[in-house]
C-alpha cells in the first residue's frame, strides 16, 4: 500500500519524492520517519557530538524490507547510514548533511537457543544483553559483555567487533559469529548462516562485514555461538605498580 508524503516534507529536506513514496509502498506506515517526526535521538552521538538531521529515517522490520530500501535508495543514489543502538565510539553512526538512516530497531527478532549447536540466530537489532540473557537462561555463556550492552545491538557489535570484558577468555565479536546474513547496498541478500565449523565452500565473505562499520551493507541476520557456562566465577582486584608488572 503506497502512503503518501506530503510534498513539502519532500522540497524541505532534498529528497526525490520518488524515492520517498517508493520508500512509503514497502515499510509500514510507522516506519518510515520525515519531517517533525525524525526524532532528536537519530542524531545522537554517545562522545556528545550532534550529527545533522537525517533527510529521512527507514525503519525496516524484515530482511525484505531491508532489501527493498537499499535498492530504492541505490536507484537515487541516495547515501544512508546505518543505526544500531548508537552507542559505537567512532562516530560511525553520525550522520552528514544530505544523508538518510537505515535503523535496526524495529529487527529484534531473537530465536531459540539450539542445544545441540548451543547457537542462536538474533536479528540485527536485537540488544546484545537479550542475547546475553537468552544465553543464560539456557544454561550457557555469550563471549562478548561490554558496558553499552542494553542498547548496543547485535548488528552494530558485529560491525565494530566489539571486544568487551571477555575478550581474553572468549576472543572478539568475530570469535562469536557462526554465520551471517548481509544485504549489499544494491539489494542482493547474502545468506551464510549454515553455521558449520568446518565449511570449505569457497570464499568466507561473512568475515569482511566484521568490523566493516556499515561500509559494505546491511547485516541482517547473525547465528551466534554460545559457550557452556562457567561452573563458578571469581573476582579479585589486584594493584600492581606498572604495565610490565602486570604483564610479568
Ligand atoms: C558504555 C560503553 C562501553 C563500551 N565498551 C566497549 C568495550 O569494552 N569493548 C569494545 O570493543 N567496545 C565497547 N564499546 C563500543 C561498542 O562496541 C559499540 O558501542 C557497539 O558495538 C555498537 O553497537 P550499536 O548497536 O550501538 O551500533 P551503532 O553505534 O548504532 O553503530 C556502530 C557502527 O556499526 C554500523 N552498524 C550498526 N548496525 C549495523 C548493521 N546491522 N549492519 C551494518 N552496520 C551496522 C553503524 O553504521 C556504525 O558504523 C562501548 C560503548 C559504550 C557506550
Amino acid at each position: 500500500m503506497s502512503v503518501p508524503v506530503p510534498t513539502a516534507i519532500h522540497a524541505g529536506d532534498g529528497v526525490p519524492a520518488a524515492l520517498l513514496d517508493r520508500l512509503a509502498s514497502i515499510l509500514p506506515r510507522n516506519a518510515l520517519l520525515v519531517g517533525d517526526a525524525i526524532d532528536p535521538r537519530y542524531q545522537e552521538d554517545r562522545r556528545g557530538r550532534y550529527s545533522a538531521r537525517p533527510c529521512f529515517v527507514a525503519r525496516p522490520g524484515t530482511t525484505e524490507e531491508v532489501a527493498a530500501c537499499l535498492a530504492a535508495c541505490n536507484d537515487f543514489a541516495q547515501p544512508l547510514v546505518v543505526q544500531g543502538g548508537r552507542t559505537g565510539l567512532s562516530g560511525g553512526h553520525r550522520i552528514a548533511d544530505g544523508e538518510a538512516v537505515l535503523s535496526t530497531e524495529r529487527m529484534t527478532l531473537l530465536g531459540a537457543v539450539q542445544p545441540l549447536t548451543r547457537t542462536v540466530l538474533a536479528s540485527a537489532g536485537t540488544p546484545l544483553q537479550a542475547v546475553q540473557e537468552a544465553a543464560e537462561a539456557a544454561g550457557c555463556q555469550f563471549g562478548v559483555d561490554i558496558g553499552a550492552r542494553g542498547s548496543a545491538t547485535v548488528g552494530g557489535n558485529i560491525a565494530t567487533n566489539a571486544g568487551g570484558i571477555r575478550v581474553l577468555r572468549y576472543g572478539m565479536f568475530r570469535g562469536q559469529v557462526a554465520g551471517l546474513e548481509t544485504v549489499l547496498a544494491d539489494g542482493t541478500v547474502l545468506s551464510a548462516l549454515r553455521g558449520l565449523d568446518k565449511d570449505n565452500a569457497g570464499y568466507d565473505l561473512n568475515q569482511l562485514f566484521i568490523g566493516s562499520e556499515g561500509t559494505l551493507g546491511v547485516v541482517t541476520k547473525a547465528l551466534l555461538r554460545l559457550h557452556p557456562k562457567p561452573l563458578g566465577e571469581a573476582n579479585a582486584f589486584v594493584a600492581v605498580p606498572s604495565v610490565g608488572a602486570a604483564l610479568a
